[in-house]
């Protein structure tokens, strides 16, 4: 029997799996997607997940950033982090996980959680018996599903697509762009690579509903800046999509079976936090563990998940009314405090 079994390797379950390897547990990390795994993500790590991650002595190579903009037109609001976060690639990321995760004699195989059995002892899945389980296989986690602890969320469904330009970054910034009905965010990932993310709700379907090109193609469209600014730079990486954001779990907690990073629950990506999120949870979850008090993942779950509901549900409400949307960026620039302050709540 091994100690820990873990179900995904995005980064909460290779973070996890990194956290438990350095405590000397034995550690099998199971994912459907072989070699490097990518994902539609904005890249932008926080502070507080750098940190995490150069803790554990994982440091992914990727671009600094020093700030956040909100952009609107000519309307500019900026608020610097406390200390850098860093744009980068997913790919990289995921190299930069599997290879500390190797070296440390985590197994990675390739196979799927799709049934579940568990007794007092441990718990039995993809084929192996282990003492515990994480799951963290995302937001529409097989696991929680298997385990009967999908919730209904009450928050609006909103979706994500992204795609790389080759262009040198134009700004040591996470830009963010309102449009009327959806966000477009740019991150630097490389000397010459960015990140573009849109992030959008059911109006913005409705609106494309029929309309001619790509969905990433009418994305752009509605930032005629970015536009202009990506018309001669090549796309470095296909289209990626990902949603509804917006999922629940009943707990995080069941038997031998601990809920971590989008699996235990998300609600949208317009504060750029799911990385931290999942990362900082992934220790915290190995450490209840490790303290022979699995219960305990519970209550530091909650610890992380408040504050950021508390900022991304926020931002969600303030940003629906289209009155107080298009005044999002003037509002922020103005009273430049509020900026800093939600800023740096998110940062650490
Ligand atoms: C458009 C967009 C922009 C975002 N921007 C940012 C940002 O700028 N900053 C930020 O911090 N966060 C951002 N996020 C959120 C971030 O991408 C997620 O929170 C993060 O990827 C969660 O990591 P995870 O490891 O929990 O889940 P995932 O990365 O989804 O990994 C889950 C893994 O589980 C595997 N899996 C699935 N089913 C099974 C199974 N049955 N058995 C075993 N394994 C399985 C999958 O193959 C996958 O590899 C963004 C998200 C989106 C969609």
């Amino acid at each position: 029997m091994i100690d820990l079994l873990v179900a995904g390797a995005g980064p909460t379950g290779l973070t996890a799996a990194i956290a438990a390897a350095t405590r000397g547990m034995q550690v099998v990390v199971v994912d459907p997607h072989p070699g490097t795994i990518d994902k539609a993500c904005g890249e932008g790590m926080m502070p507080a997940t750098v940190d995490a991650l150069a803790a554990l002595g994982v440091h992914p190579k990727g671009r600094p950033f020093h700030g956040i903009r909100y952009l609107r037109g000519d309307v500019i609001a900026q608020a610097p982090l406390p200390t850098p976060g860093l744009g980068v690639r997913r790919l990289v990321l995921h190299d930069a996980l599997s290879a500390r995760a190797d070296a440390l004699g985590v197994r990675r195989v390739v196979g799927r959680v799709d049934g579940l059995r568990q007794d007092a002892d441990g718990v039995e899945a993809a084929g192996f018996r282990a003492r515990w389980m994480i799951a963290a296989d995302g937001l529409r986690s097989p696991t929680r599903r298997l385990l009967a602890l999908d919730a209904p969320s009450r928050w609006p469904r909103r979706y994500g697509l992204r795609r790389h330009a080759r262009i040198a970054p134009w700004s040591d910034t996470v830009d963010v762009t309102w449009a009327d009905d959806a966000e477009a965010y740019v991150t630097p990932v490389g000397e010459d690579l960015v990140g573009i993310a849109f992030l959008f709700g059911d109006r913005a379907r409705a609106a494309d509903r029929g309309a001619p090109g790509s969905a990433y193609d009418r994305m752009l469209a509605r930032f005629p800046h970015l536009a202009d600014r990506l018309a001669e730079a090549p796309d470095a990486s296909s289209v990626r999509g990902a949603g509804p954001f917006a999922t629940a779990s009943r707990r995080r907690v069941a038997g031998r079976v601990l809920l971590v990073g989008d699996a235990a629950g998300y609600l949208d990506a317009i504060t750029g936090e799911g990385l931290k999120l999942g990362v900082l949870g992934a220790v915290c979850a190995v450490d209840a563990l490790a303290s022979g008090h699995p219960r305990r993942w519970e209550r530091d779950w909650r610890h992380l998940w408040r504050p950021y509901a508390w900022a991304t549900g926020a931002l969600l409400l303030a940003s629906r009314p289209r009155p107080l949307r298009r005044a999002l960026p003037r509002l922020t620039r103005d009273v430049p405090f509020a900026m800093r302050a939600m800023v740096g709540w998110v940062a650490g």
